[in-house]
């Protein structure tokens, strides 16, 4: 469990690690190699994905309140990360109730396993899916049944103009955070914005909360700073 620098949660948790999506714009694969020289053997396995049941309880651990991202250094939902892995992540969930969990994904297709479901209506579980262009949109539509109580869009990086956000984000969904890639700390392939103002309109008129990360408002000074969080998240 680590302090976060990611400004819409306290804390990381990463009971896996590892990821084989391959995304090109990847940050946790960097900061696994820049951890790796500091700390050799910190990741046995590299970035193959890697369970760690010695982290299950960190959350017990800890005794005030906190927005915990789960899974920053993995996909969760990813090849290679085993059902069975995630259902001992939601025991242990489970066993810290006061905590607010951030879960995220790019593979929301594979929200599918029943004993995950059974999670999706809990007031402190959050489950957000990452949609950073346009051609991500029919993931939105495909997965309707199985979206849960609490579920979010993150738009990060924001590659691509996104339009037609079908109805069911305006119906059902609580939050929208949009962020920029970066590297070495600094915004790269900076989306127009415009495309960030459509999203910004979609979002207030239906009345969802919008967090917009720092290294956007950086990149595109003229945006509004909106940093909202749902309820049940602030
Ligand atoms: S899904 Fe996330 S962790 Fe996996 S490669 Fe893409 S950015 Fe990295």
């Amino acid at each position: 469990m680590a302090k976060s620098k990611i400004e819409w949660c306290d804390l990381t948790w990463n009971p896996t690690t590892g990821c084989l999506n391959n995304c090109p714009y990847c940050y946790a694969r960097r900061m696994m190699k820049r951890l790796v020289k500091m700390q050799p053997g910190v990741y046995p396995n590299g970035f193959e994905p890697t369970f760690h049941p010695s982290r299950l309880d960190y959350p017990g651990t800890i005794k005030k309140s906190k927005r915990i991202f789960v899974g920053s250094m993995t996909d969760l939902w990813g090849e290679g990360i085993a059902p069975e892995w995630r259902g001992q992540i939601y025991d242990a969930c489970n066993r810290a109730p006061s905590h607010k969990f951030i879960f995220l994904t790019k593979n929301p297709r594979k929200l599918i396993y029943p004993q995950e479901t059974l999670f999706f209506g809990l007031p402190n579980h959050f489950f957000g899916w990452t949609i950073t262009s346009h051609a991500d949109i029919s993931v939105l539509t495909n997965t309707s049944p199985n979206i849960p109580r609490n579920w979010f869009i993150n738009f990060e990086p924001l590659l691509n103009r996104v339009w037609n956000i079908p109805y069911q984000a305006a119906d059902k969904c609580k939050w929208f955070i949009i962020g920029c890639q970066t590297s070495a700390g600094r915004p790269v392939n900076v989306p127009k914005r415009e495309w960030v103002e459509e999203i910004i309109q979609f979002a207030q008129r239906n009345q969802i909360p919008i967090f917009i990360k720092q290294n956007l408002l950086k990149a595109i000074p003229e945006l509004p700073r909106l940093q909202e969080f749902p309820e049940g998240l602030r």
